[in-house]
Order: structure tokens, then C-alpha cells, then sequence
């Protein structure tokens, strides 16, 4: 006998759980999510390491939003922690606050400056560009080349294997450059962590659901398609994989984390170096651009605010991607958008599929973004009214 259900949503990230949340409570519908991992959350997923310490498995995770509707929407399932979020960038033998902002500016210059000065100065360096086009073009029109090349050429490089002149303006466009001493790695009003942690968050919303979801974790949705009577499916995989690449396969960048843990006694010495009691390394995260074969190094403890003696760091490796290794980011670039745009036009067809989410989409989206797509997604579907909802 095939299992029964309104919505097949395959995914349990945040685009998949919303939906799930939403069908479920509002619309009265039941679900089965099918989440290939161990696990819920998707990308999102943090949990207590052996050595006690909350880390995000998948990278940093730093929620923020300029939405009051996203934010009260995920208030239902958490409280907050606000954080500033603040890094640094290791470079020429330094750290350098990062962002760009005046405090670099005057590491860069040597002396005390002011706001003017800054702007005067970036105003010599940068490179006219009417309207740029690629990640290199977005900051030496900001700042100049030799500011560039000390803080973005060699990290994109390495993060993406392409030069900045072959990703879109988006993707170092995302990065603020200011003349103020606002040292804040984002701009969104609103920044803070879900004070429990993003998986607690993911387990409330699943029980908001009540028995109208069942979660099926360890399994690929092909696999129970068989076994399963649905009427719409809710996918936020890969969509080259949904239509088994028949436009060829998109590209996207894989990493590799590696997780280093200290204990008190092995923290004391670094003290001076981390400058607080208890971490390893000055700030929540630190970017390498020029130095090891790493992008940067975070130590999460610094932004969750845990209460906890050990401390874990993580280094992140990024690496091409390829069978076992899991898709992090779509590539935002010409050449992978003309791939995309053809399986747009198919996704767009499929009238018994929505396709939500960081890869369905294909788009370098934060998690609020995601959150408020789906929300979006179920009132398209609320309207429709031709389904349960
Ligand atoms: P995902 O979280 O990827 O969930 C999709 C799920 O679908 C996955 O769990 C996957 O296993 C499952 N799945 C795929 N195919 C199948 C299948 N065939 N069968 C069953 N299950 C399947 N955003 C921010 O806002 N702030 C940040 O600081 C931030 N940092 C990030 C750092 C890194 C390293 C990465 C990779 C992302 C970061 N993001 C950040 C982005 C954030 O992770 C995403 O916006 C969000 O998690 C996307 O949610 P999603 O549900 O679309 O996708
Ligand atoms: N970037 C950079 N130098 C940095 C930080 C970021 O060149 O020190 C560029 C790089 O191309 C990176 C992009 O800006 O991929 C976006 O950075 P962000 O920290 O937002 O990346 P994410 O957290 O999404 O990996």
C-alpha cells in the first residue's frame, strides 16, 4: 500500500521546513519531507560537538534580515541572540579589520585619518567603471586595485578557482566597503542567532506540524518516490538533477571542513594572540586571502556566545566539486546562468512541482532569502486553491 500525502517536499532545509510549517499548520495538509541526509536543517544544522563546544557543521551561519515579516515569521519557533558580527582579514604579516572601512584605511596609511580623507582617497584610487559587470570591476571601481588585490583577488581565487573578472558583481559586490568606523562584516538591520542554536529552531518548526508531517531522513526522494501517492512535490535539490542534467550539468563549488578543538589549558597560551579568555583566535571569523590554502578560519563560540570552556575552530577548504562531495555553492557567472535558464524554462513547466531554495533556484541566497521565498511559495499555492491548501 503506497503512503499517502498531500506535499512530497524534498529537502529539510529551510526551504523545505517552511513549507512543511506552513502546508501543515495553515493549509491543514500533510506532508512528507525526505532529507537524503542524517539530519534536518539543511546547510543551516549546527550541533554540540565532543568537545561540547555548538558549532555550525556546515560553515558559519550568520542569520540576518531586513525583513520584519521573515523575522517575526521565524520569532514563532526561536529567541534571539543579536551579534555584530565582526571579522578580520589576515594579510602582509596582519590583521586588518574587514570589512573595508576607515579603521583599515588607516592601517593601510599608517597614521590617524578621518571619513574625508578616506574618500578623498578612494576617489584617487578607484578605477572609473560605469556599470560593473564581474566581481573584479565592483571593488577597483570602489577602492582601487592595490586595496583589491590585497583583500579580494586572492580569496576569490581560491575560493571560487575563477578570476573575480568571471563571477558576476554580486558575488564581492556582497561585501560593504565604508569610510565610517562601522566595522560590521553585514549591513542588514537585523542580525542575531537563533539563541538555541538553528537545529533546535528546525525541531520547533517540525513540531508545530504536529502529526500532519513525517520526516524521513538517510533517503533520496527517487528512492521513495515508488512507495509514495502525492499530489505536488516541494523540491529544493539540485535542479540539474531533477531533470537528470539533461541541459548539462551546472557548476558549483564544494568545501571541506576541518574541525580543531582546545581545551582550557591549551587556550591559555594563545591568550595573548586570541586576546580573550577562553578562544583561540581575536574575532568570530578570520579571512585569509593570500595566506594557506584555506579561506578562513572560524571559531563560532565568539558569535554564539556559549558559555563554555573548550573552544572549536574550523577551517574551511574549498574545493571542486564532484561525486561524494556535496554542492555548497551555485556559481554566479554568465556561463553557469545560460545552463540555469534552460532548466528554469523546464522548472517553470512542471506544473506539479515548485521549485524553492538555494539550489533548486540556482541562486546564491542567504537564508532569509530562502525563508521568504517559501513563505511566497505557499501563498502562490494558497491562492491556487486547487490543491488541499
Ligand atoms: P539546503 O540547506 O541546502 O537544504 C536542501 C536539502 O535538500 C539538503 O539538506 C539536501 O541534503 C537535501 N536534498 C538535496 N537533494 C535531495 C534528494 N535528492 N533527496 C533528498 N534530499 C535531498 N546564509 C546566511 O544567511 N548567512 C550565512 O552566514 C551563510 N553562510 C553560509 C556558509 C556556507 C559555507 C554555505 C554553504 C551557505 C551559507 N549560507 C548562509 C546560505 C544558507 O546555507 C542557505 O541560504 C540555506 O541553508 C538554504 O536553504 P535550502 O533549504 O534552500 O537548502
Ligand atoms: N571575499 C573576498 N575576500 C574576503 C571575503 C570575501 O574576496 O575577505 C569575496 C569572495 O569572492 C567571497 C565573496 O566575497 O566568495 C562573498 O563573501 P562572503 O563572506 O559573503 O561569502 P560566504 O559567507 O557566502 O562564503
Amino acid at each position: 500500500m503506497p503512503w499517502g500525502f498531500d506535499y512530497l517536499i524534498v529537502g529539510a532545509g529551510f526551504s523545505g521546513l517552511t513549507m512543511a510549517e506552513r502546508l501543515t499548520t495553515q493549509a491543514g495538509a500533510t506532508c512528507l519531507v525526505v532529507e537524503r541526509r542524517n539530519h534536518i536543517g539543511g546547510n543551516a544544522y549546527d550541533r554540540y560537538d565532543d568537545h561540547g563546544v555548538l558549532v555550525h557543521t556546515y560553515g558559519p551561519h550568520y542569520f540576518r534580515t531586513n525583513s520584519p515579516r521573515i523575522r517575526e515569521y521565524l520569532s514563532q519557533f526561536t529567541e534571539w541572540h543579536p551579534v555584530d558580527y565582526k571579522i578580520l582579514s589576515w594579510t602582509h604579516g596582519a590583521y586588518w579589520p574587514f570589512p573595508i572601512n576607515l579603521n583599515t584605511f588607516e592601517q593601510f596609511i599608517g597614521r590617524p585619518s578621518t571619513p574625508e580623507e578616506m574618500s578623498a582617497a578612494l576617489d584617487k584610487w578607484k578605477i572609473p567603471v560605469a556599470s560593473p559587470s564581474n566581481s573584479e570591476e565592483v571593488i577597483v571601481s570602489q577602492v582601487g586595485r592595490e586595496l583589491y588585490e590585497q583583500f579580494f583577488k586572492g580569496y576569490t581565487l581560491k575560493q571560487w578557482r575563477r578570476h573575480p573578472r568571471e563571477l558576476d558583481a554580486s558575488v564581492c559586490g556582497r561585501i560593504p566597503i565604508r569610510t565610517n568606523r562601522d566595522d560590521r562584516y553585514l549591513t542588514e538591520e537585523f542580525q542575531a542567532l537563533p539563541a538555541a542554536g538553528y537545529t533546535r529552531l528546525f525541531e520547533r518548526m517540525l513540531a508545530a506540524c504536529g502529526d500532519r508531517v513525517k520526516v524521513l531522513l538517510n533517503a533520496d526522494y527517487r528512492e521513495v518516490l515508488p512507495h509514495v501517492n502525492f499530489q505536488h512535490m516541494i523540491y529544493s535539490g539540485p535542479v540539474d538533477e531533477y531533470f537528470d542534467f539533461s541541459e548539462g550539468r551546472l557548476p558549483y563549488r564544494s568545501l571541506r571542513f576541518e574541525a580543531e578543538s582546545f581545551t582550557p589549558e591549551e587556550l591559555v597560551p594563545r591568550e595573548p594572540v586570541s586576546g580573550k579568555k577562553g578562544f583561540w583566535q581575536p574575532a568570530m571569523q578570520v579571512n585569509y586571502p593570500n595566506d594557506h590554502d584555506y579561506t578562513r578560519i572560524v571559531e563560532v563560540k565568539h558569535a554564539t556566545g556559549q558559555l563554555c570552556e573548550n573552544s572549536t575552530i574550523v577551517r574551511e577548504y574549498p574545493e571542486d566539486f564532484g561525486p561524494g562531495k556535496e554542492a555548497y555553492y551555485p556559481i554566479p557567472a554568465p556561463d553557469s546562468s545560460a545552463i540555469y535558464s534552460r532548466y528554469k524554462a523546464k522548472a517553470d513547466a512542471e506544473a506539479r512541482t515548485s521549485f524553492i531554495g538555494r539550489l533548486a533556484t540556482y541562486k546564491y541566497y542567504n537564508m532569509d532569502q530562502v525563508v521568504g521565498m517559501a513563505l511566497a511559495e505557499f501563498e502562490k499555492l494558497w491562492k491556487a486553491g486547487d490543491r488541499p491548501c
